[in-house]
């Protein structure tokens, strides 16, 4: 099979071990960086370009597409879903995904439990939201954050009304969120491969810290996750419409609750911790699923 992997970094370690992956199973893999891929958009026939060539003959493409490139990313990633070559995760799903009040409102629509979240876009109703979500302390997040940073406990009302205050200054999308306290500062991710969960981790933060993310300075260690959180893993990534993602879940005292799910989840903090090759079952997926001219959505 030819796999065509579109990412900006072929040295990072996900893309190493999928590269890797793919190679020991006797496939060619071709990494192809996703923002010097250009194309005639409005050709009756879509290509893509690379190089001064043609990208052709690819059977499959990972899309490892950065958060910040999403939006060129997904019209790269498109271009080769109209050109019938078959995508581990669908561009419509990665679109979905990267929307925070998207995801949210579709996963609560289908009963998948989330911490008490409320949004507002006019900061005189910033009283309101607080009251929706209940007593401080709550979460503050910013709405494009990632790997944690924008992510602010407010302890009290008086100091979350100065963190919403501070946010609306710099011009930025928020949303405001119950505190899981008794996560205590722990949370859970679940790697959703074809709908079954192949491993999973738990992060545990830095001591001063109620964030978990590794790039926080946070820790992972294998879990065995609860059947309850395991078929939340698993419903949430196919009300996504993922075929690989990580989904991050919170134990609350009312059970899981989903804080996000994510269309390229990194594979050197699980691979490490639960041993289990990661990499290897992506790669086997994709090769057992992959058909010409299959894509659910055609990008439409
Ligand atoms: P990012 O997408 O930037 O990683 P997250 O929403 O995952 O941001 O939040 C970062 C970390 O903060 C989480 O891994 C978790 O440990 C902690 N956290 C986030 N939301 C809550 C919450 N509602 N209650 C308790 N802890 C939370
Ligand atoms: N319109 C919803 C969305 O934001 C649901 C449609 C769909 O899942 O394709 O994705």
């Amino acid at each position: 099979m030819k796999i065509c992997m579109l990412a900006r970094n072929p040295s990072l370690y996900s893309h190493q071990r999928l590269g890797e992956a793919a190679r020991e199973r006797g496939h060619t893999i071709e990494v192809v960086n996703t923002l010097r891929c250009y194309m005639n958009i409005t050709s009756h026939r879509p290509e893509l370009h690379y190089n001064g060539e043609k990208l052709e003959g690819y059977d499959a493409v990972i899309p490892r597409i950065g958060a910040s490139i999403t939006y060129y990313g997904l019209a790269v990633l498109r271009q080769f879903e109209m050109m019938g070559v078959w995508p581990l995760n669908e561009s419509v799903a990665i679109g979905r995904s990267r929307d925070k009040l998207r995801s949210m409102q579709l996963l609560a629509r289908e009963g998948i439990g989330l911490p008490v979240t409320a949004f507002a876009h006019d900061p005189k109703q910033t009283n309101e939201v607080l009251k929706m979500v209940g007593e401080a302390p709550v979460i503050i997040k910013l709405i494009e954050g990632t790997q944690g940073i924008g992510v602010v406990l407010g302890e009290t009302t008086k100091s979350a009304k100065s963190v919403i205050e501070a946010f609306r200054g710099a011009n930025v999308n928020i949303l405001v969120q119950e505190f899981i306290r008794e996560a205590n500062g722990t949370d859970i991710r679940a790697l959703v491969i074809g709908g079954k969960v192949i491993a999973a981790m738990q992060r545990k933060g830095a001591d001063d810290d109620f964030r978990s993310n590794l790039h926080r300075g946070g820790r992972a260690t294998a879990i065995k996750i609860t059947p309850e959180e395991r078929s939340t893993a698993i419903r949430a990534a196919k009300i996504m419409g993922l075929n690989v993602c990580g989904v991050d879940m919170l134990r609350s005292n009312h059970g899981p609750v989903v804080m996000e799910v994510n269309s390229s989840p990194g594979l050197q903090g699980i691979e490490q911790a639960t041993g289990n090759d990661v990499a290897g079952a992506i790669v086997d997926f994709l090769v057992r699923s992959a058909r010409p001219n299959d894509t659910r959505t055609k990008g439409r």
